[in-house]
């Protein structure tokens, strides 16, 4: 006998976007244009301007902010910094753990709901579009995938599609550089794969988010959000409901049933939520505090003449009735811990040396033979911090049986720039010990700045006995 099998269901639903059979519960949160909305529109098309404009601004002639990975060299607000900047990078990091950490321990996930990118794009350009193009919001929990406006949803994923790549673009210039990324544009993928896969790739993952993942990303991916419940106390700033003021909740408004809370019961902070939570429930780790159920419940206080804030910004100790105090040790060492690594990274960015020289092996063969001498490739990798252009000229020091061929002397360098130059170095092959030579390298600028940087010459195994190795210190090259 054939037995009918059932997906099993759970007893209720477990999180706020499954059913209880285990589909995805799609949120179509229905917009609460109050105060907090408007604050937070305003702010994200600022945002949005400032992210779309970056990339066609400069400081000090070069970009304002530009992370080139493949060259290891990342410019922030006029300032270059260079694989050797590791602890600068460090303290930067550091700094910017801890600035988290106090803004979350004092204003909760004020990031999630005000500035995120997420939330940003999410809830002020691709759901806008959704709800202009498909309609059906008004009181609506579920996507209408099947209404009247259903015929209009390719145009929309047109749209997303379009916006997705602009999105991945704008985030490509980060990366390198709005001049190098119009080129491409101009040119055809065949000229760059690479950069083409990624800015495919790129537009896929912007398209996929907006259009299907959504607040998927807040709930389960977003590392931040699982962080949140170690960084809260009970004086952070969160959205909460009230239930002293709000319960026992009770349907009905004229009149008032006797012994009612101020909560009407009318649902309006669940459907407006866009994670599909009910915040009644408590501080839940889905709530991104975008205030939306602040807006709902605002408007509904007021249609039923109550006080508005039985939803507001509070926390726990205000909500059960506990004096507010601001200070708490977590608050006074934040601080102070973000003054010292900010100071240390001040300190040591100010203390940096203008002018980077970096020697490197060169590209190919150790060494080449021209007689009895041996030919060393050398490549020279300049940076240059300071705002106008250097010349660097090369010379060796100490090693006077040795040659150096440089093909552009002095090298110039643009201010902010980092370049590599190739020169050459021949010596007798009686001058190696071991295959190995050191020599002495001198580079200056004409303004100041002068270094010796000791090198290691690579020659035949069995050439030469050390008789005229050449200087392994600097102090060696100064006798
Ligand atoms: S919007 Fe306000 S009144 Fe309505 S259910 Fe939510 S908390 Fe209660
Ligand atoms: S509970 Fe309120 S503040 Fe939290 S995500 Fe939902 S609507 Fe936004």
């Amino acid at each position: 006998m054939a037995v009918e099998t059932r997906p099993a269901e759970a007893p209720g639903r477990v999180l706020s976007t499954l059913n209880v059979d285990g589909s995805r519960r799609w949120i179509r949160p229905r917009p609460s244009p109050g105060a907090g909305w408007r604050r937070r529109r305003v702010l994200a098309y600022v945002l949005m301007f400032v992210f779309f404009v970056i990339p066609y601004l400069e400081l000090n002639g070069r970009p304002l902010i530009l992370l080139d990975l493949p060259a290891r060299e990342f410019s922030l607000f006029g300032t270059t910094f260079l694989p050797t900047d590791t602890l600068l990078f460090m303290l930067l990091f550091v700094s910017t753990g801890i600035g988290i950490f106090l803004l979350t321990t004092l204003y909760g996930r004020v990031w999630c709901g005000w500035g995120c990118p997420q939330t940003v794009y999410m809830e002020f350009l691709f759901r806008p579009i959704e709800r202009l193009l498909e309609g059906g919001f008004r009181g609506s929990t579920r996507l209408d995938r099947h209404g009247a406006f259903a015929g209009r949803r390719p145009l929309k994923y047109a749209i997303y599609l379009l916006l997705s790549s602009f999105l991945a673009h704008t985030f490509l210039a980060y990366f390198v550089g709005i001049h190098q990324l119009v080129h491409w544009v101009r040119g055809t993928p065949g000229n760059h794969p690479a950069a083409f896969l990624i800015m495919a790739g790129t537009t896929l993952a912007i398209f996929i988010d907006f259009t299907w993942f959504r607040e998927q990303t807040c709930l389960v991916a977003c590392p931040y959000g699982r962080l949140q419940s170690v960084l809260f106390d009970r004086r952070t700033l969160i959205v909460a409901y009230d239930p002293r003021r709000g319960e026992p909740r009770m349907k009905g408004t004229r009149p008032r049933p006797a012994g009612a809370g101020d909560c009407i019961a009318c649902g309006m902070c669940v459907r407006t939520c866009p994670t599909g939570i009910d915040i009644r429930d408590g501080l839940q780790m889905e709530c991104v505090h975008c205030t939306q159920c602040i807006d709902a419940c605002d408007e509904i206080m007021v249609k039923i003449g109550q006080k508005p804030g039985l939803i507001r910004y509070t926390n726990p100790d205000e909500l059960a009735g506990l004096p507010h105090r601001l200070l708490r040790t977590r608050v006074l060492l934040y601080p102070v811990a973000l003054a010292i690594s900010l100071g240390l990274f001040v300190f040591f960015l100010t203390s940096r040396a203008a002018t980077e020289v970096t020697l490197l092996r060169g590209i190919g063969a150790p060494y080449q033979m021209d007689g009895e001498r041996v030919v060393n490739q050398v490549r020279l990798k300049f940076s240059n911090r300071n705002r106008d252009e250097r010349g660097y000229h090369v010379t060796l020091v100490g090693v006077p049986d040795a040659q150096l061929v440089n093909p552009l002397d002095p090298f110039p360098v643009p201010g902010g720039h980092t370049l590599t130059t190739t020169v050459f170095v021949l010596s007798p092959r009686s001058a190696f010990d071991d295959g190995t030579r050191h020599v002495m390298f001198r580079v200056e600028d004409g303004h100041g700045f002068g270094r010796n940087y000791v090198h290691p010459l690579i020659g035949p195994q069995d050439a030469g006995h050390g008789r005229a190795r050449g200087p392994e210190t600097e102090a060696e090259a100064r006798h």
